[in-house]
């Protein structure tokens, strides 16, 4: 079945610039012709929809969620919902996902292989939701605070045991692998400052991830941890919030990828009274120089991903067009830029590079239809009523 999308502006997500009264030819599940209507071929039999006035953009990609939590005001109620019902909120939170553009997630961090079921669910058709690469279990030294979200660690230390615990996640169908190089904001005790499992540790698990062409990303605060995480070979920093001059060359010179998931910075504040005091009070204390930090990182060459962090209080699935209206308010990106990071670039982050983020011949044809130009009112993401037609490899999703 062969459908073309005809007389839109197609932003394609490779930096180029838009192209007027544009044509994409999606044949089967893939892109067989992108250009102007001048230049395109148009395959005799096709459905046909006219989508003049319309944008057209590569599906967006959020490189950092949790799809088993529902945004509440303390996660560890979310220990209080039972498992089945919570995977049948995650499907539920993936098709809104889907629904709100962004056509692939990378799941970091999920409870008791909820993660697995939802994606496999999704896979057989049960339920809509975007392309998941997903991580299992995050893995993590012995620390305080991990209990606070039942379900979600794998707790190991040491090189055997961190090797041990990768093994696990990729026999239960991890696509990546997620470690903690430091303390965390949301346990309680957690120093986001402080390394944790050291490089050998995080090595280990690189390593077993490679065997089987997948990455690591490294949830990391502190300068120290994000260097050691980026030693032992991690793809990607997960926040990054302090990192110094020293973790902004590391993370440059190899290539990793930041995900500063900063639009979570105004959430804890604008909810403090039912938020957690202790999540509170440590963003609060870490998050002030964040923006500039990242400004540095874009400086000095790293490479950024998209990712919100989706699940975690008040920040809810389906809502993830908000790290993208922050690069762009923040005044680190244009809308252009911005739009292309969160396609090209994120799915490069997660490895997906060769097959989406962006609209060109062979890739899997996932793109979302906008009514407007979100290069001139970024926002426009945001609005349910101008997000017109989501296609996920060659079918229209909504
Ligand atoms: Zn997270």
């Amino acid at each position: 079945m062969n459908t073309i999308i005809s007389g839109a502006t197609l932003f394609d997500g490779t930096g180029r610039a838009p192209i007027e009264n544009g044509v994409l030819v999606m044949e089967g599940s893939r892109i067989a012709a992108v250009g102007s209507a001048a230049e395109i071929a148009r395959p005799a039999e096709a459905a046909v929809i006219d989508a003049e006035g319309m944008v057209v953009i590569p599906g967006l990609i959020d490189a950092h969620i949790h799809l088993e939590l529902h945004g509440m005001a303390d996660t560890y109620q979310e220990n209080l919902v039972e498992d089945k019902l919570r995977t049948l909120r995650a499907a539920k939170e993936m098709e809104t996902t889907l629904r709100s553009g962004f056509t692939a997630v990378r799941n970091v961090g999920s409870a008791n292989g909820i993660d697995f079921a939802v994606k496999a669910g999704i896979a057989e058709g049960y339920t809509k939701g975007p392309r998941i690469i997903t991580s299992g279990k995050i893995i993590t030294m012995t620390c305080s605070g991990t209990d606070y979200f039942a379900g979600m660690y794998r707790v190991a230390d040491g090189v055997d045991e961190c090797r041990k615990a990768a093994r696990e996640q990729l026999r239960d169908g991890a696509d990546c692998l997620k470690v903690m190089a430091t303390g965390a904001v949301m346990n309680p005790g957690g120093v986001p400052g402080a390394p944790q499992l050291g490089v050998n540790e995080m090595r280990a698990v690189v390593e077993e991830g490679l065997k089987l062409g997948k990455h690591t990303a490294a949830h990391a605060h502190g300068a120290k941890g994000i260097a050691n995480a980026v030693k032992a070979g991690c793809r990607t920093i997960e926040h990054g919030t302090m990192a110094d001059s020293d973790a902004i060359k590391a993370m440059a010179d190899a290539g990793a990828y930041l995900v500063p998931t900063m639009c979570l910075h105004g959430i804890f504040e604008a909810h403090a009274d039912q938020v957690p005091s202790f999540m509170v009070e440590k963003s609060r204390a870490m998050q002030g120089r964040h923006v500039e930090i990242v400004a540095e990182a874009l400086a000095a060459g790293v490479k950024l991903a998209i990712g919100t962090d989706a699940g975690t209080n008040y920040n809810y699935h389906g809502q993830n067009f908000q790290e993208i209206m922050y690069v762009v308010t923040a005044g680190l990106m244009s809308p252009a830029d911005a739009l292309v990071t969160a396609t090209k670039h994120t799915a490069e982050a997660i490895q997906l590079g060769d097959s989406i983020g962006t609209l060109e011949v062979g890739k899997r044809a996932d793109a979302v239809v906008l009514d407007g130009d979100p290069l001139a009112d970024i926002t426009i993401l945001g609005d349910p009523e101008r997000i017109a037609m989501v296609f996920k490899g060659g079918r229209r999703q909504f």
